[in-house]
């Protein structure tokens, strides 16, 4: 049965057993209204009512200020890959464009509209070119594909990768690279014109990599927006696992797969003055003549469109918009005013279990990761150095335990224990068990 198993997946990851029974109760008959989750319209008052109490959750378990907006999308994390470039280059693209006609309506007083309009197109194609950068930390598999979304979608010259960790590591990731090696676009204040955004992955889940804090370098500098930088975070795998000041990024984004429900809902937390009418986006047929990378793009991947739909653009999957829901609001019954911080303790004991073990039995276990970076979401290690045998042969005794889902990345091998919020403290305790008898055997 359930309880008789110890899965320590990546994604899709372990629920909470009372939310998969409720969820069960919830796709035959939701509340007995005779009708399940996935029958019903994502435009009926029942639809509606999970919807707000989904993100009310999600607000009060991460206390989002009231100046962001939460999105409910589909197409995972990688769609989000794309989809910030869709939409942060554009607010980029708006406040240059809006400068550039200041400037020129005042140093041509006498011109017309559609003249000016021509030099703000020509001045424009002039920045795009020489002046649009996105830029990348590359500190895992995750955020580089995101970088080679970024790079497929509008061309390789707009990417900055500002930190490429293997670099530093012997051609593996593994490391985050002291902040002043990064090489950031400059902010205006730094003597430059700044970036559309930066990009980083705050946990990577191949890797085991986690920022451990939030960057100095990121910390807001000013209210001029060029010396702002945007910040985007991926946040998929360690959702809802500790605390967050959501006021210092711009999008926050994460695939429901981990640590908040079932695969098929993206959530996305975007700050509402990137988004019309504070932010509105430059006209289409702007973009379309400045023709950089198929902007404007698919119009389900456009959060001004989504959030003015309040996520109802499309057919939203309700099942698990509410598994989402349920998920969060359970963490807040249990937690209360602890909120996230509640379930960040318990995040951290279980991922100190588990290095502890590993760090005791250096000749047995490496963690791969450095010391300060490591994952408390993701734990990545090799056994007797990467000895295929070994490794076989910990895998087999896992699985006669029940302990699953403990191979690592097939892009990078070796064991991976994904410590998501839903895996009880019990099963780290069977695996932390495992772990000691396997090395005393060895
Ligand atoms: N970002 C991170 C950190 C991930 O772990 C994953 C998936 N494992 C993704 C993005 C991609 O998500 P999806 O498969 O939902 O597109």
């Amino acid at each position: 049965s359930r309880h008789e198993i110890s899965y320590f997946g990546a994604g899709p990851a372990p629920l909470p057993t009372p939310v998969v029974e409720a969820a069960g109760q919830a796709f035959v008959n939701f509340n007995n209204s005779g009708l399940g989750l996935g029958e019903i319209s994502h435009r009926s008052p029942t639809a509606n009512k999970i919807l707000d109490d989904t993100k009310a959750h999600l607000t009060a378990l991460l206390d989002i200020p009231d100046n962001y907006e939460i999105l409910f999308m589909q197409g995972g994390g990688s769609g989000e890959f794309s989809a910030v470039v869709q939409n942060l280059v554009p607010v980029w693209i708006e406040r240059r464009r809006r400068r550039a006609e200041a400037d020129l309506s005042r140093a041509n007083p006498d011109a017309d509209k559609s003249h000016i309009d021509e030099l703000v197109f020509q001045r424009l194609q002039k920045e795009v070119d020489e002046e649009l950068k996105l830029d990348y930390l590359v500190t895992g598999s995750w955020s580089l594909k995101a970088s080679q979304e970024a790079a497929r979608l509008l061309g390789s010259k707009y990417v900055n990768v500002a930190v490429d960790a293997r670099k530093a590591n012997g051609g593996k990731f593994g490391k985050i690279p002291a902040e002043d090696t990064w090489s950031l676009t400059p902010t205006k204040r730094e003597g430059g014109k700044g970036s559309a955004f930066v990009y980083m992955c705050d946990n990577e889940t191949v890797d085991g990599v986690e920022f451990p804090a939030f960057p100095k370098a990121l910390e807001p500098q000013g209210q001029d927006a060029e010396d702002e930088r945007l910040i985007v975070s991926d946040m998929s795998s360690n959702f809802i696992s500790r605390k967050v000041d959501v006021s210092k990024y711009a999008v926050i984004f994460g695939g429901a797969q981990k640590n908040i429900g079932v695969t098929g809902i993206t959530i996305v937390i975007v700050r509402k003055d990137l988004l019309p009418p504070l932010t509105a986006t430059p006209p289409p047929a702007l973009l379309h003549r400045l023709n950089i990378g198929g902007l404007p793009g698919p119009v389900v991947l456009d959060y001004a469109t989504i959030a003015k739909n309040n996520s109802l653009y499309n057919t939203l999957p309700i099942f698990n918009l509410w598994v989402a829901g349920k998920v969060m609001g359970d963490l807040m019954d249990i937690f209360g005013a602890q909120k996230v911080g509640g379930q960040e303790k318990i995040a951290d004991q279980k991922a100190e279990l588990i290095y502890g073990v590993l760090d005791k039995y250096p000749q047995v276990y490496q963690v791969v990761p450095d010391k300060t970076v490591r994952s408390r979401m993701n734990i990545c290690f090799r056994v007797c150095g990467g000895d295929d045998a070994k490794e076989k042969e910990f895998i087999a005794g896992a699985e006669k335990r029940s302990l699953q889902g403990l191979k690592g990345h097939r892009s990078v091998g070796g064991m991976r224990a994904s410590n998501y919020n839903a895996v009880p403290l019990e099963n780290v305790q069977k695996l932390v068990k495992y772990l000691e008898d396997f090395a005393s055997g060895h």
